[in-house]
């Protein structure tokens, strides 16, 4: 059994995909090809914002914001504490100081009030400007946005939605990479829209940054690429990855979502029904996933190495997203992050269990882990 099976999609989508690759090959327009635009159309129909940016990938997408914001020294990012490494290395990279905020335990996501907790801590110290929160979708969730929104408001922040894990998900109409001031995304193999290889997008409704942005990702590039008004860096989505995603952003939009959703849904029921003492995933009123991961919380006695490697040998791989607290990075110990309480991310670190998902995933598959789990935990 694969963690997130990629074949089983290509199998499903594979004249399609292979005709598009084919395009590519024929025209020879590997970079820049009409093939991108389009696909930055429908990207920006779909999640309802004016402007779609496509980039090399989802840290890029970041650091491209970041750039565009004029974000560096001297300023304060806030960033949650429990999340993937690149959430907090790009406005580092860009010389930034991330500051982590904890979690909510049920949502895995910021929590307004750590969020507003450390604002007004930073202000306090005076040694550096908040500028912006990097609120993250993490597995697929979107983050708090209208408690986020208010926070930001108040305090006069700039809102980057990292939703390299939260394409597709939405909160009542609203769909992720459509909360930030800037949103992006990732489409990494794994992440809920994936390519086959890297690739990322950026998306805003300012027509001005949507300007800096292709500039940036171009070598600051002014009239042509030959005439440079800033510094930037070659950020670009390979053509052939454009194309592959014009193939699975109408599956993912036609079935894979809703199946997704199935998926994660017959999880929640079989788990339940199973009372092994976990923490399940939930989902708040008016809120939906994209289901990038099933996390569950395993009880506090449980020996997680022991599970994973018992899951392991009856054929089920898991992971653990994330074993390690941002703050607690070596990458991050110059920063003046370790002195913010972060206990909840602390707690998921220790706790927390991913199981295989994907929109492919039959309910048999599904029974069999959920065996497999009662049993490891037995153990
Ligand atoms: C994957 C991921 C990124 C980075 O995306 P890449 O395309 O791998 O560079 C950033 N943030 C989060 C939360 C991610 O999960």
């Amino acid at each position: 059994m694969q963690f997130r099976d990629l074949q089983k999609q290509y199998q499903r989508l594979k004249k399609e995909i292979d005709q598009e690759i084919q395009q590519v090959l024929l025209a020879g327009n590997f970079i820049s090809g009409k093939q991108v635009t389009e696909l930055e159309e429908q990207l920006a129909e779909y999640v309802g914002v004016k402007h779609c940016i496509t980039c090399a990938n989802g840290t890029d997408a970041l650091t491209l914001a970041l750039m565009v914001w004029n974000i560096g020294r001297g300023d304060a990012v806030f960033v949650p504490d429990f999340t993937f490494f690149a959430s907090g290395e790009t406005p580092a990279y860009e010389g930034a100081s991330p500051v982590f905020v904890d979690v909510e335990a049920d949502t895995f996501n910021l929590s307004p009030a750590s969020l507003e907790q450390a604002i007004m801590k930073v202000k306090e110290e005076g040694a550096l400007i908040p500028r912006a929160i990097i609120a993250v979708d993490l597995f697929g969730l979107p983050a708090n946005y209208p408690e986020i929104q208010k926070i930001a408001d108040r305090y006069g922040l700039l809102i980057l939605e990292d939703g390299a894990q939260g394409f597709g998900g939405r909160i009542g109409t609203q769909k992720a990479c459509s909360f930030g001031d800037i949103s992006t995304t990732s489409f990494f193999p794994a992440k809920p829209l994936g390519c086959y290889g890297d690739g990322g997008a950026i998306f805003t409704n300012n027509d001005e940054w949507a300007e800096l942005l292709k500039s940036y990702r171009v070598h600051g590039k002014g009239a042509d690429k030959y005439d440079n008004v800033r510094i930037g860096i070659n950020s670009r989505l390979d053509t052939i990855q454009a194309a592959v995603l014009k193939v699975k952003l109408k599956a993912f939009q036609d079935y894979e979502l809703t199946d997704v959703n199935k998926v994660a849904a017959k999880y929640t029921e079989l788990l339940s029904e199973a009372h092994m003492d976990l923490v399940l995933p939930m989902i708040a009123d008016g809120y939906y996933s994209s289901w990038a991961q099933y996390a569950i919380q395993l009880p506090e006695r449980a020996d997680r190495n022991g599970v994973q490697m018992c899951m392991k040998k009856a054929g089920i791989p898991t992971m653990v997203y994330y074993p390690k607290p941002m703050h607690r990075q070596k990458a991050f110990k110059e920063t003046n992050s370790a002195n913010v309480d972060c206990l909840i991310a602390e707690e998921l670190c220790k706790k927390v269990l991913c199981l295989p998902i994907h929109p492919y995933l039959e309910e048999e598959e599904c029974r069999r882990i959920v065996s497999a789990l009662a049993a490891s935990l037995k153990k």
